[in-house]
């Protein structure tokens, strides 16, 4: 973490090339450890990726921190396995009280049951299943039954729809609703396409709705989605995998306004609080579904506890089950509620000083509302010249954003959300952005 700086943040190898260099057979005798970490650190890192760098800026930027590396080192060395809450009650109860202890930095009220899953996508899909259960119970025993629809928008994570489609929805019963000019769920068209359904004979079973979609973080409107959920007797699932934690600072907090209707909800701490990955955190008012949905228990698996515990296998796909709670409880506790809103809102102050300099130069435009900590811009040019600067700047190694495509064009995407990023990075970032910018050399349109 220290000389984190001194690596480039993106790899220059081509596919192959770092496979090539190893034996292409496992060792016949055992290697000293000392030998094994030297060639770590010639063969492997010079083809990592670092995820941890200050400059990271694609995707989402996220963080592993130092409590948590530690934690890691414990979790990896007792080897807890948090199925049931007899293979290690207080791995269990510690799930319980940092989910407590997070819901309440959240602003959500004691109604909220969490467990930790690995990563959104699986939160999703566990999600989705759950408001099968609710809505079509028969599933369980006669399989996928026609007809059940589920609601996302144009914009939302691909997860959604990719669990649906292994739940067996079928992706033509996926429903991508448009969205308006700052990507955000059209509720007027979902409500219609609900209306359309419902009269050619289909049931409305989850709405997705988004708070930080992934390619501009957009905030949708979750009131106006929950009523309609509630109208038509929807599952309401919300996506703050990314933007959630955002909501611990104060005045952040009314991203989650309307989530405390809605059935579940995803924030992920291993993007943007700064616990290592993996680890997804998925609240819901409706644990007995996921219950429902998830539980089959074999003998081997019966504890004389059962009746007055939890037995987190009961919730997911996952019977056996990392410690990720002790990841929760290093950093939380290492930080405090006062450490983790003063890196919160300096990323957020940081986003907001990036989207200052981008909009103060003539030859950029912004394109996309920055409520969070993504700021989406693109050269006043064409989709080439931006493809071709972004590639440019990603190749220098000293900073790595990503793209997307918005209204049709070509758009830069940089994410602000490590730990360790400073003033300092985000101004040598933007200056290289406008030097690659300028040896383009290239006529605005
Ligand atoms: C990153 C992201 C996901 C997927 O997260 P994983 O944990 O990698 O599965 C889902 N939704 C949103 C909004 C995201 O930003």
């Amino acid at each position: 973490m220290e000389h984190v700086r001194d690596y480039p943040v993106l790899p220059a190898v081509s596919p192959g090339e770092i496979r090539a260099k190893l034996p292409s057979a496992a060792p016949e005798k055992g290697e000293s450890i000392e030998q094994i970490f030297a060639d770590f650190q010639t063969q492997i890192v010079p083809g990592l990726t670092h995820w941890n760098h200050p400059n990271f800026h694609a995707w989402f930027s996220d963080s592993s921190s130092p409590p948590s590396v530690l934690a890691e080192f414990l979790i990896a060395a007792l080897n807890v396995n948090v199925m049931l809450w007899k293979a290690s009650p207080a791995a269990t109860e510690l799930e319980q009280v940092t989910l407590s202890w997070l819901r309440q930095w959240l602003g959500m009220d004691e109604e909220w049951f969490g467990i930790i899953y690995d990563t959104a996508s699986v939160s999703v899909m566990q999600a989705i299943s759950a408001a099968r259960e609710w809505i079509a119970p028969e599933c369980r025993m006669k399989g996928m039954q026609p007809g059940l629809t589920i609601y996302v928008s144009e914009h939302t994570h691909s997860s959604a729809e990719k669990a649906a489609i292994l739940l067996g929805f079928g992706q033509e019963n996926v429903r991508r609703i448009a969205v308006d000019d700052e990507f955000r769920m059209r509720t007027n068209l979902l409500e219609k396409t609900i209306q359309a359904d419902i009269t050619g004979g289909k049931r409305p079973c989850c709405i997705v709705a988004s708070v930080g979609s992934t390619s501009t973080t957009a905030i949708e409107d979750v009131p106006a989605i929950a009523d309609i959920a509630e109208r038509y007797g929807a599952w309401l699932h919300v996506d703050a995998a990314y933007a959630g934690p955002a909501a611990i600072v104060p005045e952040m907090s009314w991203i989650l306004r309307g989530v405390e209707r809605a059935q579940s909800l995803v924030v992920n701490p291993h993007k943007w609080l700064y616990v290592s990955m993996d680890c997804s955190v998925l609240y819901t008012r409706m644990p007995e579904m996921f219950r429902r949905a998830s539980s089959l228990s074999a003998e081997y698996l019966k504890t004389a506890e059962d009746e007055r515990v939890v037995n987190f296998n009961d919730y997911g796909i996952q019977l056996g089950r990392r410690f990720r709670a002790l990841k929760l409880w290093y950093v939380f506790r290492y930080y405090g509620h006062e450490g983790i809103i003063g890196l919160l809102r300096e990323s957020l102050r940081l986003t907001q000083l990036l989207k200052a300099l981008v909009g103060a130069d003539g030859d950029f435009e912004i394109v996309a509302p920055a409520p969070l900590s993504l700021v989406c811009f693109r050269h006043r040019s064409s989709d080439e010249v931006n493809r071709q600067l972004l590639s440019d700047i990603n190749a220098t190694g000293k900073a790595f954003l990503s793209h997307t495509v918005l209204k049709g064009k070509y758009v830069l995407r940089f994410a602000i959300g490590n730990h360790q990023t400073n003033e300092g990075d985000i101004r040598a970032s933007w200056q290289l952005i406008q030097e690659c910018a300028a040896k383009l050399a290239v006529p605005k349109t």
